[in-house]
Order: C-alpha cells, then structure tokens, then sequence
C-alpha cells in the first residue's frame, strides 16, 4: 500500500531506480530510450556526470539562503548567462515551477501598467487550446477545457483567440503571411473588443507544447503580434516553459521569430530535472517601470533564487554551450523529423510530423486526406503508450490536440545528447508502436 497520493489514485505506477544517458531503468529491471525527457524536461538525460558533480560542489557551500537576506553568487551567474543569450531582455527572477513563473509574469505585467498609471489594464488575452499552468491564475489563461476541467468554474472570464495551428486552420490557397495577418487582426479585434485600456498582456507559448503537440507558429506570426500588442499599450509575454532552453535548436524559442517579447518565462529544461527551477526575464522597460516607481517587485516567495537549483541550472546552461548541444539538436532534430516522415509516408493514420529541434509532435487521424480525428473512445494514448513501453520508448501521448476533446498526437522530446544511431533506434521503435497501435485496431 502506497502513502503517495498518485493522480490516478487507483493505480501506482512502476517505480523508476536509475538512468544513464538517454535510459532510464524501471524497479524490475526493465531498460527504456527516454525519448520525451518526461514531460520534455530531462535534456541532457541521466545521470549527467558533470552536472552531478557541480551539484555536490554547491551542496558542500550553500544550500539555501532567502533571497530577501542574501543575493547568492549561482543566482547572479545564471541570471547574467540567461540574459546575455536572451532577445534583449535585461533581468531574471528565479522559481521552482512552471505554473508558479507564468503566474509571477502575469502580476509582473499588471505591476507595471500600475507602475505606469494604467491600473485598469486587468485582462489578460490567450489562445485557444493553451496550457500556461495548474494553478487558479495560470489555468484561467488557459485555454485547453482538458485542463480546466471541473475547475473551470473557478477560473472568471476568459479572453481567447485562436492559436497558429496551420495544419489544421490555414485555408486552402493562404500564404503563411495572410494566416499569421488574419490571427493578428483576431488578436486586435478582441483588444478593441475589451477595450485597450483594459488589457494587460497578450500571452502565448512560441511554440505550443503538451496540449496540441510541438505546433510552430507560422513565418511572421509573431511579429504581426508584436505590431498588434505595441499599437495598444499591450505587453506580450511568451511562455517557454516548455519550448525554451535549447529545445528547438535555439536557447530561446523565439530567437526564429523576429519578436521580442516584455516577458519571457522558462522552466523544465533550465535544471534539466536535476532540480526544480524556472525563470522569468524581463525586458527594459518592465524593469525601469518597476525601479522607477514603486521599487519593489511585489512577490514574496520562500525559494526565489535558490543556490543550488540556480549553481545546477547554471552547469546545465554551461554544458548546452561549451558542448555545442544546440547544434546537436539541430543535427538530430532535422534527422528526427525526416526519418519520421519517411517511415510514416505510407502509415494513414500519420496526419502531420512537426516541430522544430527535438521537439517534435505527430498527429494521428482516423483519415489522412481529410484530417478527420479518431473516434473520441479510441483511446489512442493510452495504446500509444502501452505499445512504446513494450518496445522500450517512453514517448508523451496525449489527447484533445485539436479543441481539447477532439485529436490525437505525441510528443516527441529526446535528450540534446542523443546520437544519430540514437534518433534511428527511437524511430524504429515508435514507429513499431504506432503500426501495432492501428493494427490491433483493424
Ligand atoms: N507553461 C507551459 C507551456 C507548460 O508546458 C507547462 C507544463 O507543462 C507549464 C507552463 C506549467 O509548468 P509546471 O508543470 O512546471 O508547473
């Protein structure tokens, strides 16, 4: 009998004792390829040897300190290395979570309108089908009903527009340029619709993760936003909790979209799992509004810049660039994505192989040429993740891709170390998976 109270409470799941690389091994002796990172976190794999060390080494000086008392010299470092590769953004503010840093980005944005005499900016605009966190204030910006769920409720009113999907909503004979328009002329019309003086901030991830599988925004996009949100006093803050770090062959995902955002949040891949941390980055002027007003970043937390998260992310970040990982995953990712287009190119039930680095999604359909969706009741993630098991591949299978109820995909998130011979072994056994998946179906 279990003491921990698991999210399926009637069921615990296998206990994991070990990695190595890209493995992890299971309690019985079970060896996988871990080729989501669990939830696209674990990027330089296990049991890094280098960053276990640095871990010792912080652990042996100084563990913890508040950061209401003490700066600390990990924190200071990590901060000026996030800001030196960043798209001008100036300083960083270090948490323990991804919920908790886009929340924090939220009351930062709605700080600097009251900084700026603009106390009426209260509204936050997201997309459609968006994930920004589990708690009360990150899931009423969500958009994805699968997360909200009985919470909903709870959440107030919520302003979305539609996300940049283009496999799904680009219409036949679009450019990239006229979609990526006629989301921005969505985004000021809802702006209008509220009233500009009343929004704060336009939030979106660069690159949509969990809820609808590694979707890229089209060319331009983001800039067309950038031009929306400053014509309105609007701040634009991305969401690279899960995008950002290297995952897409960038250290941020935006740095392939020409836009600059006012607030960045980055997460999972900042420790790389060796230790729960996130990070938001702040543009100039956010900064100024704050120093020049008030002074005080209103937040209070008990592990803000926490030494030995921030002197592990702080190895991690050094090893991505002394080990020229980010190349790597350009290398791999491009190999990954080909290799899947290949071996899928006569499988129907492959609709779209997406993303960018390794940070790849697949979306499976009951008929390719259509795009129409598996029956809701088919339960595709559950057999997706059955049949990856049994070969060996732990994978991020999930439902709802399309509105939160309708579609299926996986993710797709190997560790930035991964080798050419490792990216074909995870091909070879996803795409086993997949045909067993259909197969057994038919
Ligand atoms: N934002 C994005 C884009 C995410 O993908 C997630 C988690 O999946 C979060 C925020 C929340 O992060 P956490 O689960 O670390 O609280």
């Amino acid at each position: 009998m279990t003491r921990v109270l698991y999210r399926n409470v009637r069921a615990t799941p296998g206990t994991a004792v070990g990695g190595d690389g890209i493995h992890l091994f299971d309690r019985d002796g079970r060896r996988y390829i871990d080729a989501c990172c669990g939830v696209v976190v674990s990027s330089l794999g296990h049991n890094h040897p280098r960053v276990v060390e640095a871990i010792k080494r912080q652990a042996d000086q100084l563990a913890y300190v508040h950061a209401g008392a003490f700066t600390n010299g990990p924190a200071e470092e990590l901060a000026e290395l996030l800001v030196e590769r960043s798209p001008g953004l100036t300083h960083a503010y270090f948490l323990s979570g991804g919920s908790e840093i886009v929340e924090l980005c939220l009351k930062t944005a709605y700080q600097y309108h009251v900084e700026t005499g603009q106390p009426g900016r209260r509204t936050f605009i997201s997309r459609r089908q968006s994930y920004h966190g589990s708690t009360l204030g990150t899931l009423a910006i969500s958009g994805n009903l699968q997360r909200r769920d009985i919470f909903d409720p709870l959440l107030g009113p919520t302003h979305l527009v539609a996300p940049c999907y283009a496999y799904r909503d680009k219409r036949e004979g679009e450019s990239d340029r006229e979609y990526g328009r006629r989301l921005a002329a969505e985004l000021e019309e809802k702006i209008l619709e509220i009233g500009p003086d009343q929004v704060a901030a336009f939030v979106a991830e660069t690159v949509v993760g969990s809820t609808s599988g590694a979707v890229p925004p089209v060319e331009g996009y983001f800039a067309e936003i950038r031009a929306v949100c400053d014509r309105h006093g609007v701040l634009l803050i991305l969401d690279e909790v899960m995008a950002g770090m290297g995952r897409t062959g960038h250290h941020y995902a935006c740095a392939e979209d020409d836009v600059r955002p006012d607030i960045l949040a980055v997460g999972k891949g900042l420790a790389a799992g060796y230790q729960p941390i996130s990070a938001m980055l702040v543009a100039p002027h956010v900064h100024e509004a704050i120093r020049a007003g008030s002074g005080i970043l209103k937040n209070g937390q008990t592990f803000v810049n926490h030494p030995l998260a921030c002197a592990t992310a702080l190895e991690v970040q050094r090893t991505i660039v002394e080990d020229g990982l980010l190349g790597n995953v350009r290398q791999r990712g491009h190999q990954l994505r080909t290799r899947l287009t290949e071996v899928f190119a006569e499988q129907p039930h492959v609709g779209d192989v997406r993303g960018r680095g390794l940070f790849i999604g697949v979306e499976v359909v009951e008929d390719r040429s259509t795009k129409e969706p598996l029956a809701t009741d088919f339960g595709f993630p559950a057999r997706l993740r059955a049949e990856a098991l049994r070969e060996g591949l732990m994978t991020y299978p999930m439902s709802g891709t399309i509105d939160g109820r309708r579609g299926d995909h996986v993710l797709l998130a190997p560790p930035f170390i991964c080798t050419a011979d490792d990216v074909e072994a995870i091909v070879t056994r996803f795409a086993a998976a997949v045909d067993a998946v259909f197969r057994e179906a038919s």
